[in-house]
């Protein structure tokens, strides 16, 4: 199966390739696995950090084309090139290759573009705005933020989501709201924010509502853009 356009691209960009090895699956809710990999030698090449991303190529039955899809390396074990990928399942090619997945299984990624690094100095205070696609990422985050404290507003879908492991510290508040009408809950929530002048916003939740959250941080709340990370995690 080809790459497409993106892989031409990414190829064009001297993006590197890596061939990973399922390890382990774990079942941590219905809609929410959790899987091993042994990363063939992906972690000799490039150094970790909190939010670290790879883009995965997904097969899909009938499909000429891989998929390209990004997704949050997590407790990344550099001794042994391993690492864990947590997968929020809903109905994409994604979701159906994880849900089958078992270990001995192989996939392609390609690394590109994962830089994040936090703001110097520290901010007073994180503001963090997510949903379970970008749990694991909000998890690298609130491990690497040590003592500044953090709010955490999570989108959830299915009942379940909220019992999912948030790694946060007694500072840090986490707030679960419903995803109701595209998103309207946690705007909401985001307009009504006590929001500190030198705060730092992660935000990382649908691409519009996204959109919606870093415009109302910069536009009702001041918060100037340079204190902003926003990425859109899914459409
Ligand atoms: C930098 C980065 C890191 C990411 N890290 C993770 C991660 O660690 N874990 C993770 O689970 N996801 C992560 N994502 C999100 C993931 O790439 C997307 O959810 C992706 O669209 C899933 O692909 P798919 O083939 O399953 O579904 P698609 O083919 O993209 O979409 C199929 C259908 O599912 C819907 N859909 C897609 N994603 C979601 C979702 N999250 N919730 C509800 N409906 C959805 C779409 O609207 C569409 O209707 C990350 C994205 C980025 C950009």
């Amino acid at each position: 199966m080809g790459k497409g356009y993106n892989g031409f691209v990414l190829k064009m960009m001297r993006a590197k390739d890596y061939r990973l090895t399922v390890e382990s699956t774990e079942a941590l809710t219905d809609e929410y696995v959790r899987i091993g990999f042994a990363g063939g030698g992906l972690l000799k090449d490039h150094s970790t950090h909190p939010t670290q991303f790879i883009r995965m190529w997904i097969p899909e039955a009938g499909s000429e084309t891989l998929h390209h899809r990004g997704y949050t390396i997590i407790d990344q074990d550099p001794e042994s090139d391993r690492f864990w990928i947590e997968f929020a399942l809903h109905d994409g090619p994604a979701t159906h290759w994880a849900r089958g997945a078992s270990a001995g299984d192989e996939i392609e990624c390609t690394v590109m573009g994962s830089d994040f690094v936090l703001p110097e100095p520290l901010p007073a205070e994180f503001l963090i705005f997510g949903d379970t696609a970008s749990l694991p990422a909000i998890n690298s985050l609130l491990d690497a933020i040590g003592d500044v404290p953090a709010r955490v507003c999570l989108e959830w879908q299915y009942e379940s989501d909220s019992s999912l492991p948030v790694r946060a510290k007694p500072h840090h508040l986490v707030t679960w709201v419903q995803r109701l009408d595209d998103g309207r809950l946690l705007r909401e929530h985001v307009e009504q924010l006590d929001c500190p002048a030198n705060a730092f916003a992660w935000i990382a939740c649908d691409s519009a509502t996204t959109r919606s959250i870093s415009k109302c941080l910069q536009t009702v709340h001041g918060l100037p853009k340079t204190a902003i990370k926003a990425r859109g995690y899914w459409k």
